[in-house]
């Protein structure tokens, strides 16, 4: 089965879905990690974590009328210290995680990435052109509930995280392994406001509506009967006719291939390079001199940056590439 990703909506009513299935795209993304030398595969536990992140951010890019990259990341303060996913709008993504130290073998969330409860997850929108002195949008949720308590389920964080920053209704079933990363999402529309209404009216109609559109709390009820292996098991039509029987769904034409989600990184030697200068000649040359050469190797893709000494001093050489006074102070 390739990549794919299905949408659909609920004839006649303001709910919505997403449902996706990364096969290659995700295998890509282990085979990278296990290849590269200085880190070697995941550990299940985040493997699986970052396979349901990486469907979750996938499903949520997918699910957004917006012209950028959508990011989540996972600031942790446990064992794995970051985790990120990156999608563009095309749903080209890619993925990484760093872990510092070793994991047992069944961690659970909080193990992983809130051992002292001051984890954050955070959803970042950049947009692809930006007026001048635009920053990116940045919605940051921490991974406890209400009370304080720690929330084990990372579907739980983001129908916590789309509550917060949107306002809506969101239900999500999320799976992976070492297979495939897939994800099931259920949202509730936004309520709409009568042509030209104000956006506060509107928002406080959608605000009464949350938690009691009786439609999507019947479909968000069924969407969570769905287990983690028929998720990663069975094929789209299965899923969605086991579950939604008794609805009425118009389907959408599946995304799939250079049109649906796919492994690319967006690494470059010239951003390398750009990096590599803003760290300031005095931090390069020392490193020269220490090993040689310098090395970086992409977080994402494995693929490795060499820069022998010719190669630095000319970074630091070519007035184009000079950074800006004062930039590389630090
Ligand atoms: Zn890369």
């Amino acid at each position: 089965m390739v990549s794919q990703l299905h949408k659909f909506i609920f004839d006649g009513l303001p709910v919505r879905g997403v449902l996706v299935q990364l096969t290659d795209t995700w295998t890509e993304i282990l085979r990278r990690r296990a290849s590269n030398t200085q880190h070697g595969a995941y550990p299940t536990p985040l493997r699986d974590m970052l396979g349901q992140m990486t469907a979750a951010a996938t499903l949520m890019q997918s699910n957004i009328k917006f012209d950028g990259s959508l990011t989540m990341q996972i600031m942790g303060d446990g064992p794995v210290k970051l985790a990120v996913v990156e999608v563009q709008p095309d749903l080209a993504l890619r993925a990484t995680a760093t872990l510092i130290g070793v994991l047992p073998e069944a961690a659970s969330l909080s193990h992983m990435v809130n051992a002292r409860n001051q984890g954050r997850c955070a959803i970042t929108l950049d947009p692809k052109t930006k007026f001048p002195g635009q920053q990116p949008y940045q919605g940051v949720v921490p991974l406890f509930d209400d009370h304080g308590q720690p929330i084990e389920l990372l579907s739980e964080v983001l129908e916590h995280y789309m509550l917060q920053s949107e306002q809506l209704d969101t239900t999500l079933v999320l799976a992976a392994d070492a297979n495939m990363a897939a994800g099931l999402l259920i949202q509730r529309l936004p309520v709409q406001g009568a042509g030209n209404l104000e956006g506060s009216m509107v928002s406080r109609e959608n605000e009464d509506a949350i938690g009691r559109n009786e439609d999507y709390q019947r479909i968000a009820i069924l969407a969570k009967t769905l287990q983690a292996e028929e998720l990663l098991t069975l094929d789209a039509d299965t899923i969605l006719r086991r579950l939604f029987w008794e609805e009425s769904l118009t389907r959408f034409e599946p995304l799939h291939g250079t049109n649906g989600p796919r492994f690319a990184c967006s690494c470059s030697r010239e951003r390398v390079a750009r990096m590599i200068v803003s760290l300031g000649a005095e931090e390069a040359h020392s490193v020269i001199e220490e090993r040689g050469e310098l090395e970086v190797a992409c977080e994402f893709c494995g693929v490795q940056y060499r820069f022998d000494p010719v190669d630095t001093a000319q970074l630091f050489v070519d007035p184009t590439r000079q950074a800006a006074p004062g930039s590389s102070a630090h």
